[in-house]
């Protein structure tokens, strides 16, 4: 169907940080897939356990039990604040699982009329019915009927509004650490601090949704762990599967108490081949000095980027987002496609965000000489723009 805009470029095998067309081409991936490929193409120890697990047994449904997948719910309880896990295929699965258990979990208490969400304006969440709601983009919802009942969008940031759209009928707040589609804007740190203590105050649960912000991305596994909080329920996917489809809701006892048998489901969700592709992404980022090295070349990348931004004023007006998750934000004069266009004449994939960023986000595996690489393609690139835009005036 139509629903893409695709580049016309096809890739044929990977290594890494870089990608090589069909045609040939060498490029230099900091977009991975959108934030997904987080140990890079053809990672050889991810590579080996999926083949072998391939072979051996794909899929035998949840009418079993999975070792592999309870191995890896234990190492995810082992490195957050959740008791339990539930997996699934997609960020958006994730994030619907997540809120059927907010839900769930206030009707247990005896509060079925705490049924809605305080979002946030420039969310995204997903493309399926109830996550579009919680997205809550006019542009995404409109021919697709009454949007689903039970999302209150605020402003980013405005804890006054937050707490303006807190009532008897609200059961969680849904935000995204730092938002990625919406265009890497950052939440403050101490913004999330106080969702968590209005929460508390309330009784309502803080749900995270780190499908783009977690398993390393911002150089901690979790983008919330630098607030120093802890949510209630919180949603991945993306990287956590290193490519291999993979999502998974993560849950305090008190709220994963409640999705008993019969309550929540899936076919495919945690199957033995996901699970162990998920598995062997763990392998890679809980080593020992693993996240410290993201820490050290995210703060690199983004020194660089700062730089980049400072030399090409009339393209790029500044720099946001954490770790391996930076957006530049680019001027009026320049549109976030043009420039990605013109990393792509450079060998270099980048992604587009909201309010006109273009998004860097490599694989975490990424060394200091490729970000090197990638700064000097997108150098090459804002100053190709300039004389564009000249030319206009
Ligand atoms: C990508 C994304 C989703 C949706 O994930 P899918 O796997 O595309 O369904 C949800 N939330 C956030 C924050 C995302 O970045």
């Amino acid at each position: 169907m139509p629903t893409y805009n695709r580049a016309d470029l096809a890739f044929e095998r990977g290594e890494g940080a870089w990608l090589w067309t069909t045609d040939g081409r060498r490029m230099l991936d900091f977009g991975s897939g959108i934030a997904t490929t987080s140990i890079g193409h053809a990672h050889p120890h991810l590579v080996k356990t999926v083949a072998e697990q391939a072979a051996r047994v794909m899929h035998v449904s949840n009418l079993y039990r999975v070792p592999q997948a309870e191995k890896l719910a234990a190492r995810l309880v082992e490195s957050s604040f959740a008791d339990s896990v539930f997996f699934c295929n997609s960020g958006a699965e994730a994030n619907e699982g997540m809120m059927k258990a907010v839900r769930k979990y206030h009707a247990e208490n005896g509060h079925p009329e705490r049924f809605r969400f305080v979002c946030f304006e420039g969310a995204f969440h997903g493309r399926t019915l109830a996550t579009l709601a919680a997205t809550g983009n006019a542009k995404y919802l409109e021919g697709f009927g009454p949007p689903v009942e039970g999302f209150d969008h605020v402003p980013f940031g405005n804890m006054n509004a937050v707490r303006d759209a807190i009532g008897p009928n609200t059961a969680a707040i849904m935000i995204e650490p730092i938002q990625g589609e919406g265009g890497v804007r950052p939440a403050d740190l101490r913004f999330l601090r106080e969702l968590r203590a209005v929460c508390d105050e309330y009784g309502i649960l803080l749900a995270l949704d780190e499908v783009q912000t977690g398993m390393g991305r911002s150089g901690k596994l979790w983008a919330h762990q630098w607030a120093g909080i802890e949510p209630d329920v919180m949603s991945s996917a993306k990287g956590i599967g290193g490519g291999f489809p993979l999502g998974a809701i993560l849950a305090k006892e008190k709220v994963a108490q409640y999705l008993k048998p019969g309550t929540h489901g899936t076919t495919y969700g945690g199957n033995p081949l996901a699970c162990s592709a998920g598995n062997a992404v763990l392998d890679i980022i809980l080593a020992p000095g693993f996240l410290d090295q993201v820490d050290r070349v995210a703060r690199y990348l983004w020194q660089g980027m700062g730089a980049l931004a400072a030399r090409h004023p009339e393209v790029a007006s500044g720099v946001r987002g954490a770790g391996l998750l930076i957006g530049l934000q680019l001027t009026p004069a320049v549109t976030n496609s043009a420039f990605q266009a013109a990393a792509v004449d450079e060998g270099l994939l980048t992604v587009a965000a909201g309010q006109n960023v273009l998004r860097v986000a490599p694989s975490l595996i990424i060394t200091e000489a490729e970000v090197d690489a990638a700064l000097a393609m997108l150098d090459r690139a804002a100053a190709k723009l300039t004389p564009v835009k000249a030319a206009a005036q």
